[in-house]
């Protein structure tokens, strides 16, 4: 077989098992409403929690930031590509997190992958939630150590792993705060005692938490005053905060570390200045406007309240991502091409994004939902589910 026909035999495969995935074109700016197709259709897939992606003071940040420093950073960070802009903003993330340090990543994906290889490594165990993100499982490969996956949020389980690991030279416990296709909350109080206990380092990944949680938005780990006991907290500059990148915040020793070792922060063009300066100006609007948040809350219960009558299997969601279980993936694929078809867009999540069996629709609230926005995709909801 050549390998123009191993690779169609593979695509192939992925058709016949409903796994087969392509791209939808988006028109126009992120908001509650999107134009796909030429068609406008309702928003409920996107992490644009706050829905500030599109906010007029992250773009006037980033044509300031252009016309001050360029477009493009020239370099890596440990080369010349560390600029001015870099500092400042790590300095307001420590800030916002009220940690020592902050260190920007270009994604959370490169955050993920590099914090754990460099943490971690042989002869070290990763013990690791059985929902991690991808990124997440990536960097426990990529570390070598002995990666342990723990049943989600079982803390018997994660007890019984320490137990098991306690030979190892480092222990690392990573788990989301908030886990990305569930939106559960992880039970980070129990995880930093047991850690504690059994001398293991933890990391938390907040992602879908940064913006949202906590009295300034800074995350789960500031809500429940666990910052001092939580080794590293990364997160994203992408969902709630509209733009793009990632964080590390934590010691000053941690941050120097990965400057000194980290592969996927060290071997790569740093960061643009008008990425940089969009995330400034999306903290001060977090920090300073928590009416955001509220009105994120109150559409969540609109949605949730309005989809239980209906007879759906909604999981318990502490977050804007509401799971709406389907179970088999051809049919939850089919669920959400009619809804698209409806005009409402609400993503149809498989394998192997989630385990077999529970492929649902990933439905995402933003707070910038109007109640007629919600209304009408209930509706939609409602006659699609009769028909499918
Ligand atoms: N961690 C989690 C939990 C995520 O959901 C994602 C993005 N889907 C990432 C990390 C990666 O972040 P980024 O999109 O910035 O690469």
């Amino acid at each position: 077989m050549n390998a123009q026909s191993a690779i169609q035999k593979e695509l192939q495969d992925l058709k016949n098992s409903s796994l087969y995935r392509t791209l939808k074109s988006v028109a126009g700016e992120q908001g509650p409403v999107l134009i796909i197709d030429g068609r406008e259709v309702l928003n409920f897939s996107s992490n644009n929690y706050l829905g500030i992606a599109n906010h007029p003071a992250l773009a006037q940040a980033a044509k300031q930031a252009i016309d001050h420093y360029g477009c493009g950073s020239g370099a890596s960070r440990l080369i010349s590509g560390n600029m001015t802009l870099h500092e400042e903003l790590e300095t307001r993330i420590a800030g916002f997190k009220g940690t020592e340090a902050a260190l920007v990543f270009n994604s959370g994906f490169q955050a993920n992958t590099g914090i754990l290889s460099t943490l971690a490594g042989e002869g070290d165990a990763i013990l690791s939630d059985a929902l991690n993100h991808a990124s997440i499982i990536d960097g426990c490969r990529l570390s070598r150590a002995e990666a342990v996956v723990y049943a989600h949020c079982d803390l018997e389980q994660l007890e019984a792993a320490l137990k098991r690991v306690a030979r190892c030279r480092r222990k690392l416990i990573v788990t989301e705060s908030i886990f990305s296709m569930d939106g559960d909350e992880a039970p980070l109080a129990g995880i930093v005692e047991l850690a504690e206990r059994h001398g293991a380092m933890v990391m938390v990944d907040e992602a879908h938490a940064t913006g949202l949680y906590g009295a300034s938005g800074a995350g789960v780990v500031a809500k429940l005053g666990l910052g001092d006991r939580v080794l590293v907290q990364m997160g994203t500059l992408g969902k709630a905060l509209g733009g793009f990148g990632a964080y590390v915040a934590g010691s000053r020793a941690l941050r120097e570390l990965l400057i000194n070792r980290c592969r996927s922060f060290i071997f790569t063009t740093s960061l643009p200045p008008a990425v940089m300066a969009m995330a400034i100006a999306a903290i001060d609007l977090v920090k300073d406007e928590p009416q955001r948040r509220d009105a994120l809350w109150q559409n969540c219960r609109h949605l949730t309240e309005g989809l239980r009558p209906l007879g759906f299997r909604l999981e318990a969601s502490s977050s804007p991502i509401l799971p709406l279980i389907i179970g088999d993936a051809a049919k939850c694929m089919k669920f959400s091409e009619q809804l698209l078809e409806q005009g409402v867009f609400a993503q149809g999540i498989r394998p192997p994004t989630v385990p077999p069996g529970t492929s649902r629709l990933r439905i995402t609230l933003m707070a910038t939902h109007t109640r007629d926005h919600i209304e009408r995709a209930l509706k939609v909801f409602e006659e699609v589910r009769a028909a499918v």
